[in-house]
């Protein structure tokens, strides 16, 4: 065996799919392409491959996971939907949207997917190989992002080896992922809605379908651990909305702010997502000590793409 034919990384074709698929039917771990980013996943009805997933990423316990399904009807299976839940899922499945629903109890879920919560998140994912493991694998998947708890994202396999390595057995590559943020989460409430992580489905899009405001925010604890302050961390200082840097600043610029390489030089927020972790790895791994972002409009994808920068500039 070639050093290379013992390589993690697979190409996604049919083959691949199928490797990747049975392999998560048995048990093990698998890093998947989604629309989002990597996600590393585990079949989520069973206690010992939902532990795995957590030791790969240095997890803390408390930290639930998102179970991906392959559409609605199975994702009925595991949580009551509403009629909000079901408009939601009418108007954004597949796609980047996460909602947190009621668990339903015999939904069959490891209890560690939850971290014990009588709600899970669920999403079902547009990316066409994630469908198609979900389809073959048959059984509903827990997929975190495919790094180390608190790094940055992976949205490319070679991120996903840097990050995880050995501990992951296949990494399925389908080149970058598109949309470049973690989906939305959406809780939804007896008494409303309320965003717990922004994504590519952005607020107006929720109350479109909804037509009605979210609830404060105050008032509920912080249950989404993404939403702890420090998260997403290059491992380097960062300094948001900078429109000049030092010379031991690597600059990650946007629009009419150049820097020394640009999230979208056109000043494109659905471009800036999806390059926006793939350029954290790029500072994280250049020369200089320290990362500069010039400041990005708190528009559409723009809320998350700020979302994720303050958490790696905590
Ligand atoms: P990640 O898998 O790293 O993209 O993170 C998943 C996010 O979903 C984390 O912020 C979790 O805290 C959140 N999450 C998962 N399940 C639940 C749940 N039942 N209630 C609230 N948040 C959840
Ligand atoms: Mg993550």
């Amino acid at each position: 065996m070639t050093p290379a034919s013992r390589s993690p990384v697979i190409a996604a074709d049919p083959d691949g799919i199928r490797r990747a698929a049975q392999h998560l039917r048995d048990g093990g771990l698998a890093a998947l392409p989604t629309e989002t980013v990597y996600g590393l996943g585990a079949r989520a009805d069973r206690d010992a491959s939902v532990a795995a997933i957590y030791r790969a990423k240095g997890r803390p316990s408390f930290n639930p996971l998102i179970v991906h399904v392959g559409g609605l009807q199975q994702a009925e299976g595991l949580a009551e939907f509403d009629d909000r839940a079901r408009a939601l899922a009418a108007a954004f499945w597949p796609g980047p949207l996460t909602m947190v629903l009621p668990l339903r109890e015999a939904a069959g879920l490891a209890s560690a997917v939850t971290a014990g919560l009588p709600t899970v998140a669920l999403r079902c994912p547009a990316h066409p190989v994630m469908r198609a493991v979900l389809e073959v694998a048959g059984v509903p998947i827990a997929a975190p992002s495919a790094n180390r708890s608190g790094g940055v994202s992976p949205t490319t396999a070679q991120h996903v080896a840097a990050s995880l390595g050995a501990a992951v057995d296949l990494i399925l590559d389908a080149g970058p992922c598109t949309a470049g943020v973690e989906s939305t989460i959406v809780a939804l409430r007896p008494d409303g809605w309320q965003i717990l992580r922004p994504g590519p489905i952005t607020e107006a899009h929720i109350v479109a379908v909804l037509g009605t405001p979210s609830l404060a925010t105050s008032g509920h604890g912080i249950e989404a651990p993404g939403q702890l302050a420090s998260h997403y961390a290059p491992g380097k200082p960062v300094r948001l909305a900078a429109l000049t840097a030092e010379p031991d600043e690597f600059w990650i610029g946007f629009g009419s702010v150049a820097g020394h390489a640009s999230l979208s030089a056109g000043g494109d927020l659905d471009e800036a997502a999806s390059r926006l972790y793939a350029l954290l790895h790029e500072a994280a791994a250049a020369p200089q000590p320290r990362i500069a972002v010039a400041p990005i409009p708190e528009l559409g994808v723009g809320s998350a793409i700020n979302d994720r920068l303050r958490r790696a500039a905590a």
